[in-house]
């Protein structure tokens, strides 16, 4: 029996190991990129810390009654501190709400666990009133948090929790844990390729249209690189007036840059010759077409304008010009130019 996650099995022995010892610490930090399982991870850990009917010492059951409530976030001992609903930030008055909670003795599990899922997003009066509970740690009691990087957090919240870094999952974990997976063996891999070392990312490419998405993002970025200027502008503004309102549209054009990014990448890792497989591995001749027509300068030039272009989207700017200079900005690629 092991803990069921996919990939950071030494992260599960370490915790594993703090538990068989009695060495549970008072906060755990898990960091990495978005979907690589950090709240997989501390899901697990707080069903392993308190789960009673395992065969396995420190590895939870799943099937018991705290591991089924705990899965599914109904055990009245676990606690879950997330931003509410329209906030960007959590505020203090949660924090002081979950310290209540906390203060009070677990209802039947061994000790209450507190998650606090991408905590970065806090306000710093938050994270002030959060240090009170992690100075004076109560042995009844365990914080769970998560965020992509210590950077994003006060050093006096990170120096009083065990930091665990999850890094990307080899493709050929991910890919294995996903072979009984809904979709075919073609799918799996392109989702496993696509999710560069994120599981979640890679499960939710195989569910709904997800796949479809990113396929059809890849089919946009080579009409538009075949396109003249005008037949650009033209489809970009055909694009935007698919998608309604604002903020639909914001974040629209955001996945699209994003999967953009991607192709620009796999064109730059041809341009240099990297024996890596590209991750949008079924397209290889039309990103060798493109990968000869261009010079590095002019790969590395698309990328630093998406990336640009991202960071101004973040701050508010109209998505709707930020597309259009884009794709006016794109190189000529003669090779596959047969409009204008
Ligand atoms: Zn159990």
């Amino acid at each position: 029996m092991t803990w069921d996650l996919i990939g950071h099995q030494w992260a599960a022995n370490i915790l594993q190991q703090h538990i068989l010892s009695g060495s549970v610490r008072h906060a755990y930090l898990f960091t990495g990129p978005e979907h690589v399982g950090k709240h997989r991870l501390a899901l697990q850990f707080a069903q392993a810390i308190n789960c009673r009917e395992t065969s396995v010492p420190g590895v939870p059951c799943g099937q018991c009654r705290s591991c089924t409530l705990i899965q599914s976030y109904r055990h009245p001992d676990l606690h879950v501190l997330e931003k509410e609903e329209g906030r960007t930030t959590v505020r203090i008055e949660q924090v002081r709400a979950l310290q209540y909670s906390l203060s009070l003795a677990p209802y039947e599990a061994e000790r209450r666990i507190a998650l606090l899922p991408d905590f970065h997003e806090a306000t710093y009066h938050a994270w002030n009133a959060l240090l009170k509970t992690l100075e004076e740690p109560s042995d009844r009691v365990v914080l769970l948090l998560t965020s992509p990087s210590t950077d994003l957090l006060l050093p006096t919240i990170v120096s009083r929790c065990e930091v665990l870094s999850l890094r990307q999952v080899a493709p050929s974990v991910i890919e294995k844990a996903l072979a009984h997976h809904e979709g075919d063996a073609a799918e799996i891999q392109s989702a496993t390729r696509l999710a560069i070392g994120c599981p979640g990312l890679a499960i939710s490419y195989l569910e709904g249209e997800a796949l479809q998405q990113q396929y059809g993002y890849r089919d946009d970025f080579f009409e538009w690189l075949q396109a003249g200027t005008a037949e650009r502008l033209r489809k970009a503004e055909t694009w935007m007036n698919w998608r309604a309102g604002f903020p639909q549209r914001q974040s629209q054009v955001k996945a699209l840059l994003e999967a953009w990014v991607v192709l620009w990448r796999d064109i730059l890792q041809q341009k240099l010759r990297q024996t890596a497989a590209p991750i949008h591995l079924e397209v290889l001749p039309e990103l060798q077409i493109i990968t000869a027509a261009l010079e590095t300068t002019q790969v590395l030039d698309q990328i630093t304008r998406i990336e640009q272009a991202l960071e101004e989207l973040l701050a508010n700017a109209d998505p709707r010009l930020l597309l259009e200079n884009l794709v006016a900005g794109f190189p000529a690629i003669p090779i596959l130019s047969h409009s204008e």
